[in-house]
C-alpha cells in the first residue's frame, strides 16, 4: 500500500518536483516500506522520535526536518538531517548556524512564511525575510536554498490558491531581488489534501504525509 502509494505520486509529479515523504507518528517499519519502495527523502518533525528512527534506518535516507525545532533540541537532529526546511525564526537561525560552525557543517535551510488567517502559524513575515537574506554573510554555517509554507488548513481551494500564489510571487521577487544567490531556489509547499494545486505554483518540494502512510494516530 505505501510502495502503491509512492508509485503513484511519483508518476504524477513533474521533474524537478521532490517528493518528502513526511513520516512522522509513523514506526521505522513504515519508512522502511517506503524505503524499499525507492523512496530516500523523507520528513519529520519531532526531534526525539525522529533521532530513534534516524539511528536504525539505512545511512543513505536524506532526512529534512520540517517541524518546529526548538533550540534545545538541535543536538538530536541536525547531526542527521541535511536540510532544515522550517526555520520560523531568527532565534532559531542564529542557533543553527552557531552549531553548524562549532561542528564543521553547512546546513541548508528554507526560510518559513507565514501564510495564511490562523494566529497560531509558525513563520516569517515577508520583510523579516528580506532583512535576513540581506544579512546572509553573516551565517557561515548555513545555506540559504528557498522557502516553505503551509497553506491555510480549509477546502475552500481559492484560499489555498491564494497562499500558494503569494509565496509563489514572493519566491521570485527575492530571486531577482537578490540575483547572485543562484541556490537559493527551492519552494516547499503542499501537502496530501494540496499538493497537486502546490505544483501549479511552482512547488519543487512537497511534503506528503497521509496519503503515503495514512491516518497518523495521535
Ligand atoms: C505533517 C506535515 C506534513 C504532511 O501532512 P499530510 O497532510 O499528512 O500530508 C507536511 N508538512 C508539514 C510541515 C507537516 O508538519
Amino acid at each position: 500500500m505505501i510502495a502503491q502509494a509512492i508509485h503513484t505520486i511519483k508518476d504524477e509529479l513533474p521533474q524537478g518536483v521532490k517528493l518528502v515523504a513526511v513520516s512522522k507518528f509513523h514506526p521505522a517499519e513504515a519508512i522502511r516500506e517506503a524505503y524499499d519502495a525507492g523512496q530516500r527523502l523523507f520528513g519529520e518533525s519531532r526531534p526525539q522520535e525522529f533521532e530513534a528512527k534516524a539511528r536504525m534506518l539505512p545511512e543513505d535516507i536524506e532526512w529534512h526536518f520540517i517541524g518546529h525545532l526548538q533550540t534545545n533540541k538541535l543536538k538530536m537532529v541536525l547531526p542527521y538531517v541535511s536540510m532544515v526546511q522550517s526555520v520560523d525564526s531568527g532565534h532559531l537561525l542564529e542557533a543553527i548556524d552557531k552549531w553548524c560552525r562549532a561542528n564543521g557543517k553547512v546546513m541548508d535551510v528554507l526560510l518559513e512564511l507565514h501564510l495564511g488567517a490562523e494566529e497560531t502559524k509558525q513563520g516569517f513575515m515577508a520583510g523579516e525575510i528580506e532583512s535576513i537574506l540581506s544579512e546572509r554573510q553573516a551565517f557561515a554555517g548555513v545555506r540559504f536554498r528557498g522557502l516553505m509554507g503551509m497553506a491555510t488548513n480549509t477546502d475552500d481551494e481559492s484560499l489555498i490558491r491564494a497562499d500558494f500564489a503569494r509565496i509563489s510571487s514572493f519566491f521570485q521577487q527575492l530571486r531577482s531581488k537578490f540575483p547572485i544567490f543562484s541556490e537559493f531556489n527551492e519552494l516547499s509547499i503542499g501537502m496530501s489534501h494540496d499538493w497537486k494545486i502546490a505544483v501549479e505554483y511552482g512547488a519543487t518540494y512537497i511534503r506528503v504525509g497521509t496519503s503515503i502512510f495514512g491516518e497518523r494516530k495521535y
